[in-house]
């Protein structure tokens, strides 16, 4: 059996193993590193790479954390998308005149600023933002379907996406219903007179 000297600290005057327990702690490890490094590797360098190790664990664990938040966030936002409608509303202004919003577009990863410029040189008419709404002129439900479709998947890669077209009517005027029914009338597909301010009468 080999005997084991004690090594005694120069600093603390106790032995090395004690330097822990005394108030020079950083100067008594700094003299045995400096004077015997071996012993101090023995005593000590475990101990660092524990508490490192521990330090990568705590960082390692609250990155993972927060990607799981991330994920669940993006997987959230995905079924909001799919599970969303866009809603393409024509409007009746006049006999003739036809707007359209569109509505349920903010969901996206889209920018609506951005799209208000496509849709207005696609379409060649002007096209404006109200409450998240994309509002433009024209008869164009079907091309605006079809080119909203078209950037979904281009520019957010979502495919099948529900776009639900609906329509507004305009209440027709007094005259437009007596014209309705007179020419009814005219053409014998009806003999309902229209009485004004009335619902339609029987002749
Ligand atoms: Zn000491």
């Amino acid at each position: 059996m080999a005997l084991v000297e004690t090594l005694y600290c120069k600093v603390c005057t106790f032995p090395v193993d004690f330097c822990d327990y005394n108030k020079k702690a950083t100067k008594c490890k700094a003299w045995l590193e400096e004077t015997h490094p071996a012993e101090y590797q023995k005593l000590y360098a475990n101990k660092e790479n524990e508490d490192v190790d521990e330090k990568t664990k705590k960082v390692e664990e609250s990155l993972k954390k927060m990607e799981l938040r991330q994920e669940k966030k993006d997987k959230k936002e995905l079924e909001d998308q799919q599970n969303s409608k866009i809603i393409i509303k024509t409007i009746e202004r006049t006999k003739r005149k036809r707007s359209i919003e569109i509505q349920g577009l903010e969901v996206f990863p889209l920018n609506l600023k951005k799209l208000s410029k496509k849709f207005s040189n696609k379409f060649a008419t002007g096209c404006s933002i109200v409450d998240n709404k994309l509002v433009l002129q024209g008869d164009l439900a079907d091309d605006i379907e079809i080119f909203i479709n078209q950037l979904l998947k281009e520019e957010a890669g979502l495919d099948g996406i529900k776009v639900e077209k609906i329509v507004a009517k305009r209440k027709k005027t007094e005259e437009e219903l007596a014209a309705e029914a007179a020419a009814a009338i005219a053409n014998g597909t009806s003999t309902a007179k229209y009485v004004k301010g009335d619902e339609l009468k029987k002749a």
